[in-house]
């Protein structure tokens, strides 16, 4: 929890002004009784107006001191923890931001957002608390005990069981109810997928007709939150009447000892009001304290969970520079798997030169995509060297590593407008953003848009075809002029007609850039210097289009198949 806490030593000052007001706040709570009694006991039965005033007045004074007190502790307690909460938030943030993609996996996406969320809430909720509370309901709770024992050790007793009881009640009760929540949380959560999934995928629904089935997983996601939550309700719903009946129980008792104590002449009245007044304060500090407890093992938990996050390792330091390759862009005996299990790219050979053409063909799953990744070093290769610009991509810095531009297979666009999509928050001026939508051949959908580049763009870029979406990528891809040019499966929603004319395009006004293509079609292909035909993760051949079409069965095969298309 050090790395956490440490967030707090900024505003250590801050922290100690406000338990210093608790501090002050808790001794005038706790006079206040021993007035009351004296009141009672002295200045009533000697009929002593003047000094039952002056009393009085004393009295107001100090409960007012204590309400201002504990006013301004707290607001400075919301305002220390709100900024904590901020930095840290915005630190864990940036480290996400940082973490290499194996980290990302190993985390995963869901757990991020979780730790971003909740578990910041959680140690929000810490800090704010034991500021508050912290001294505050310790001092009250043993103040308390320590003056009613020197009055009266008897109903001292009394009052130190039932805050006993009360104490471990509680802690039992709220320990099992707060699983329960995080239960029904996690419940709710999934209700909430299955709506988002639900609202994004409603056309697929549709058109294969599921609603039924559709509603029915909706229908058990949501009675599943029903039961967690009442599961939740019913271990908590004890904690409030038990600690009232403890409390009604303890004034009982209190009364009861006391009454028979004053009988036997053994103690005055005024006592067993003061007592009533102790009470009530120590039981109510009781509660405090074991509700600080649980936001202190909550809080904890959480900080670990951030602190996994926060001291996360860089896992892809940037290495000094070493050995070269006449290649701008290849792969030396490269193997990669994901997750250790099982190898996802094994033994990649290839190479091309600066202002070449690489094209990659091969089914679903058999690793063209990770073989980019390799590439722009999302992932680091498990054996061999990954060549970009001549040397191991490991000692490029990342600002080289920019010199990239990518369209990933499955991308999504920004609710933004168009122009913000092509730029993507890199701040490029209106002409460069201009040229990049007409060599990716969008110019001309876009400017027949109500607004132009100006058109804001739906969510997920739902107000545009496919084709046009695919295009506004293609267009960030080409934006900031890169020397690198990856395209992933960035024909699959255009004609042949288009993508041929993009193909041109990015040839014309990009000629010196090393493109790599992968593609299902052998029409986009098929100029490239060099093709590898992948299967498993394997290089099965490599070549250029008339080699192939030579040596590789699986080529051919799907040259011939796409013919007609090709032709037109
Ligand atoms: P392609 O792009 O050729 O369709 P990929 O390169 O995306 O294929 O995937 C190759 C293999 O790696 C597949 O078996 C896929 O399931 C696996 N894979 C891809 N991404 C991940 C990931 N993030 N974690 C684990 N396995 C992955
Ligand atoms: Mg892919």
């Amino acid at each position: 929890m050090g790395t956490v806490l440490g967030y707090l030593r900024p505003y250590s000052r801050r922290v100690a002004v406000g338990v210093t007001f608790k501090f002050t706040a808790a001794i005038l709570e706790l006079i206040l009784p021993l007035l009351l009694e004296h009141v009672i006991d002295v200045a009533v039965p000697a009929e002593d107006l003047p000094a039952i005033w002056h009393c009085g007045f004393l009295m107001a004074a100090l409960a007012l001191g204590a309400a201002l007190c504990n006013v301004t502790a707290n607001r400075m307690a919301a305002w220390v923890s709100m900024e904590v909460t901020r930095t840290l938030r915005r630190d864990l943030y940036s480290r996400t931001q940082h973490l290499s993609c194996a980290q990302t996996d190993r985390f995963t996406q869901s757990s991020l957002v979780s730790r971003l969320t909740n578990d910041t809430y959680n140690v929000h909720q810490m800090f704010d608390k034991v500021q508050r509370g912290g001294i505050r309901a310790p001092m009250l709770v043993l103040g308390g005990l320590v003056l009613t024992f020197l009055l009266e050790p008897a109903l001292a007793m009394v009052q130190l069981a039932v805050s006993l009881l009360t104490f471990f009640t509680i802690w039992r009760v709220t320990r099992r109810g707060i699983p329960r929540y995080a239960q029904a949380q996690a419940a709710t959560d999934t209700v909430v997928r299955v709506l988002r999934e639900n609202a994004s995928g409603v056309r697929v629904i549709k058109a294969l007709a599921c609603q039924g089935r559709e509603q029915a997983r909706f229908g058990s996601a949501s009675e599943n939150a029903r039961r967690t939550e009442e599961a939740a309700g019913a271990a908590m719903a004890m904690a409030n009447p038990i600690t009232d009946f403890l409390l009604n129980a303890g004034l009982v008792l209190v009364i009861a000892v006391g009454a028979v104590r004053v009988n036997a002449g053994q103690m005055p009245a005024g006592q067993i009001v003061g007592f009533l007044s102790y009470f009530a304060l120590i039981q109510n500090a009781t509660l405090g304290v074991a509700k600080i407890f649980l936001r202190i093992s909550k809080g904890a938990a959480s900080s670990r969970r951030l602190e996994e996050v926060l001291l996360a390792p860089d896992s892809q330091p940037v290495q000094p520079h070493g050995e070269t390759s006449p290649a701008e862009l290849g792969m030396e005996n490269v193997s990669f798997s994901y997750l250790g299990v099982e190898q996802d790219l094994s033994d990649v050979n290839f190479s091309l030169g600066k202002g070449e053409t690489l094209g990659i063909l091969g089914p679903i799953g058999s690793g063209k995509s990770t073989l980019i990744s390799l590439l722009l070093r999302l992932y680091d290769a498990d054996a061999g060297v990954v060549w970009v610009g001549g040397r191991d991509v490991r000692s490029l810095s990342r600002q080289k590593l920019r010199d990239f531009g990518v369209v990933f297979q499955n991308e999504a666009l920004l609710s933004d407008t168009v122009y913000e999509n092509i730029s993507f928050l890199r701040g490029l001026s209106r002409e460069d953003v201009t040229a990049a939508a007409k060599t990716a051949q969008a110019w001309g959908f876009i400017e027949k848009l109500p607004e132009g580049l100006d058109t804001y763009v739906d969510i997920r870029g739902a107000n545009l075809s496919g084709g046009q979406r695919q295009r506004l990528l293609i267009a960030r891809a080409l934006a900031a002029k890169p020397g690198v040019l990856i395209l992933d499966s960035a024909d699959s929603a255009l004609d042949y007609r288009t993508a041929a004319a993009l193909r041109m395009a990015i040839r014309r006004d990009f000629p010196g850039v090393t493109l790599v293509i992968i593609s299902e079609r052998v029409a986009s292909l098929r100029d490239a210097h060099r093709i590898l035909v992948l299967e498993e993760g394997r290089v099965a051949a490599q070549g250029s289009h008339e080699e192939l079409l030579e040596s590789c069965g699986r080529y051919r095969r799907a040259a011939e198949l796409q013919k007609g298309g090709a032709g037109l």
